[in-house]
Order: structure tokens, then C-alpha cells, then sequence
């Protein structure tokens, strides 16, 4: 079974006591020793250097697999200093230093050419690792913290079932209890990143008799237990982000029981909300393309003088600030940590400057972005308008948030529900 390797916590030269300045200028003379810079964004030089504006990884395993590791290894590298982890304790690995520090290294190494990102170290790194610190014991907190964080080991969710996305909380794989050990049947679906992942974060139904969302338990499990299957799921985009996964008789040990039992919906609100929260960036390049990779393309194609063309790319660029802001403020209300309904916000709007991203670049490139011309920076936006909408799908579809909008944050009436006796009685 596979265990968590075990990194020594590094003693760093970076006082707990930084200003944010003195931080930045010794991040900056760090980064620039490891890595050339980036041209500025909003001044990409056409036809120099890749084109990337992909959503999803459209790779064959090996590739991605290649693309993953690299990606690794500059976290890895980042962690001798404690930057894979600036906002975490010391004791994790990290600096312990605050929000604004991060958001100064996460600005710093968006001038520089990273290996780009790969959602399932984001999902390790930014929706569990923080989900293990909120329940997990403070054995677990030290087993699992310190190499999610550093991506020494990779982490999934397993959440979403053929029956149970959108409702969550009907989910149906069962946990059932033999002594010191958990027996675990049933399917899983659409979970990104589990072909690469060492272990997963499984939400299961451990009470039938009780209503749904008060019979589900949270488990993080390793991927290779005997009985568990991953099988790809190849995506209209190319490549295989997600995965099914099946549960024949695997046998759970109970230590990694993440949370009380009965508390598995608490653990899944907790990753979602922090799956919905986008106030802090991975670092290294916006996956899914740039405003200004947009204004190049558009300045490439020569529109940019076209009166209908300028206002939509006004429109774009509002949207991009005003989705910037609305993440400083849902930053700021979350300072205690766990991010609240007002997450949803955020979400939303990403999920509709993608959209919004998609829709201007097919007007601006026309028939380039279905036929490959071999033009520079064109036909590599279909990748971009082929993968957007997963977004407004994964981790909470729109029409969710903003049901969560509604009724979390504006007191607006709850939806009816029609499913409040046990979950075993529930018509499915
Ligand atoms: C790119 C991507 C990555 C994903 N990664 C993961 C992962 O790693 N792990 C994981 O567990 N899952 C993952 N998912 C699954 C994702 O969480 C579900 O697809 C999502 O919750 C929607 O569930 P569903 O697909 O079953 O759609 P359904 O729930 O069947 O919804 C179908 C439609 O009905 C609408 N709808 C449903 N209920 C309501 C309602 N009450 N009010 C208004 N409209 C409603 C929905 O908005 C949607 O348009 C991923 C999905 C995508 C697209």
C-alpha cells in the first residue's frame, strides 16, 4: 500500500518577520537564477515561443505523464526555499508568512517561463491540503500535509458518481464498517487526475439509514488498494483528464478516515468551496489562455480597428478587472481560512470570462480556428473553445453557484426538496 514519503521540513533563511518588498526583491534574484523571463503578456511577441491557450492537457499518457513530472520538479525546487508554500507553517514546509507575500510571488513568477500547471497538483496542493488541515488529526496533518503540498505524492477527488454530480449528497458507493477496516463497493466518475494520483479523496455512504447528507463519510485512500480499478476517459479535446474508478470489496483501514463518521458532506463542502475559491492563483501560466494572448491574436489578425471587434475586447478586459477585484474581496472575507458561499462568485465569473474568451476568438479568427492553416497562435485556440466549457461544469455547475448564490448569500427561498427521509428510501 502506498505510503507518503517523508521530506525533512528544510530550515529556511526567510524571517517570519518579511516585509512584503524585501520578500518579493530576494523571491525575484531566486527566480531569476532558475528560470528566463516570460515576455510580458499583454505584449506577446506573434509567432515566438509556444502557444498554449489548452484548458485540458489534449496528451498521451507518457506526454502528460513527462509534463507532470517537470512541473514537479519545479515545485519540488521551490520547496528548498519554502515558495511552493508561503502561506503554510513552518512545520509543513512552508514560510508562515501571509496572503500578501503570496500574492507577490504568484505575481513575480508569472514574469518567468514555468512549466506551466496541471490540475491535479492544484487540486493536491489547494482544495485537499487545505481540507486535511480543517479535519484531519495532528497525525494526519503531518502524514499528508508536507508531500501533498510539495507534490510528492498527488491526491484526486473521488466525489462525483455516474448518479450522483450535481447532487452530491445522493452519492451512493458504499462504506461499510468491519472492525478496524472500512469495505468499499461501488463507481466513481469523472475523477480528474487519477491515473497519476497516489491517493484519493473518497466520499462514500457509510449510513443508509440516515438523510443524505448526514450519512456519507471522507476517506483519503491510496489509489493502489487491492480491488480498485482506474480506467481513462477519452475527451472530445484529445487526451484523458478524467478517469472513472471502481470499487470491488477494497478494504479501507480506518486511520485514514479524514473527519468523524457521518461527517463526510462537512469534508466535501470544505474541497468544493476551496475548488470554487480562485482569490489566490497557482503561480506560472494561466492555463485556458490570457487577455493578452486575446489582444495579440487580435492585433495579429488585424481587427483591432473594427468598431464591434474594440467594444467586445473593452467588454473582455472589464470582465478580466472585475473578476480580478471580486476575487481580492472574496480573498479578503475568507481570511479566516475556509472559503464562504461568496466563493461561488468568483467561480462564476471565471467560468464566464472563459466563455467570454471563447466567443471573442472564434469571431476574431473565423474559419482559422476550425481549419489548421499552420498560422502561428490560431488553430491552437480550438483547444481553448473545445475545453471552456468543462469550467462551468466541474466543481459545481453555473446553474449550482448560482442556486448557492441565491439562497447562501442573497437569503433568497431554498429549492423544494423532495428527498428528506433516509437516503435508503429515496426514489433512484
Ligand atoms: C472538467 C471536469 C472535471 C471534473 N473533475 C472531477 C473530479 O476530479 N472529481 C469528481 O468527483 N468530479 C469531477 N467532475 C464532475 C463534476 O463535479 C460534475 O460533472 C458536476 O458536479 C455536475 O454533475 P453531473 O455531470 O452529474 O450533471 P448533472 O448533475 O446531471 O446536471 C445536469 C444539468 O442539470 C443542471 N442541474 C442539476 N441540478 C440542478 C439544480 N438543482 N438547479 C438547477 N440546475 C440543475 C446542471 O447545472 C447541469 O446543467 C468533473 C467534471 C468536469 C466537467
Amino acid at each position: 500500500m502506498t505510503q507518503t514519503p517523508a521530506r525533512p521540513v528544510p530550515k529556511y533563511d526567510i524571517p517570519g518577520d518579511i516585509s512584503v518588498d524585501d520578500f518579493a526583491a530576494q523571491a525575484e534574484e531566486w527566480l531569476a537564477t532558475k528560470l528566463d523571463r516570460r515576455p510580458p503578456s499583454a505584449e506577446q511577441v506573434w509567432g515566438e515561443g509556444e502557444f498554449d491557450v489548452s484548458v485540458f492537457h489534449a496528451m498521451t499518457f507518457d506526454v502528460e505523464r513527462a509534463h507532470l513530472d517537470k512541473l514537479l520538479s519545479w515545485v519540488q525546487s521551490k520547496a528548498e526555499r519554502g515558495y511552493h508554500a508561503i502561506t503554510w507553517p513552518r512545520a509543513f514546509g512552508g514560510l508562515g508568512l501571509g496572503r500578501s507575500h503570496s500574492r507577490a510571488f504568484g505575481r513575480l513568477e508569472r514574469q518567468f517561463m514555468t512549466p506551466g500547471v496541471h490540475e491535479t497538483l492544484a487540486v493536491t496542493r489547494t482544495l485537499i491540503a487545505p481540507t486535511i488541515d480543517v479535519f484531519g488529526t495532528e497525525e494526519q496533518k503531518e502524514r499528508w500535509i508536507p508531500p501533498f503540498i510539495s507534490g510528492d505524492a498527488l491526491c484526486c477527488q473521488l466525489f462525483s458518481e455516474p448518479s450522483a454530480g450535481s447532487d452530491l449528497a445522493g452519492l451512493g458507493t458504499k462504506a461499510v464498517r468491519d472492525g478496524d477496516e472500512w469495505v468499499v463497493n461501488g463507481q466513481k466518475v469523472w475523477s480528474s487526475g487519477a491515473q497519476f494520483s497516489q491517493f484519493g479523496e473518497l466520499i462514500a455512504r457509510s449510513d443508509p439509514d440516515a438523510v443524505k447528507h448526514k450519512g456519507m463519510t471522507a476517506f483519503i485512500i491510496p489509489m493502489d488498494l487491492p480491488g480498485l480499478e482506474v480506467r481513462p476517459i477519452p475527451q472530445m479535446s484529445g487526451g484523458s483528464s478524467f478517469c472513472e474508478v471502481f470499487f470491488n470489496d477494497v478494504r479501507v483501514p480506518d486511520d485514514v478516515r479524514l473527519g468523524d463518521e457521518g461527517d463526510g458532506w462537512k469534508v466535501a463542502l470544505t474541497t468544493l468551496g476551496f475548488e470554487r475559491d480562485h482569490s489566490e492563483g497557482e503561480g506560472g501560466s494561466a492555463s485556458g489562455g490570457t487577455w493578452g494572448k486575446v489582444l495579440a491574436t487580435a492585433n495579429a489578425m488585424g481587427v483591432v480597428e473594427d468598431p464591434v471587434i474594440r467594444d467586445r475586447l473593452a467588454s473582455m478586459y472589464i470582465q478580466t478587472r472585475v473578476e480580478s477585484l471580486t476575487n481580492r474581496r472574496a480573498a479578503d472575507l475568507a481570511k479566516s481560512g475556509t472559503p464562504g458561499p461568496e466563493s461561488s462568485l468568483g467561480k462564476l465569473l471565471w467560468t464566464e470570462g472563459m466563455y467570454q474568451m471563447s466567443e471573442m476568438v472564434s469571431s476574431i479568427l473565423g474559419a482559422k480556428l476550425i481549419a489548421d492553416s499552420g498560422e502561428w497562435g490560431t488553430f491552437e485556440w480550438g483547444a481553448h473553445v473545445l475545453g471552456a466549457p468543462g469550467y462551468r461544469i466541474a466543481g459545481g455547475s453555473d446553474e449550482i453557484q448560482r442556486n448557492i448564490i441565491g439562497e447562501r448569500v442573497l437569503g433568497l427561498p431554498r429549492e423544494p426538496k423532495a428527498d428528506t427521509g433516509p437516503w435508503k428510501d429515496v426514489p433512484r
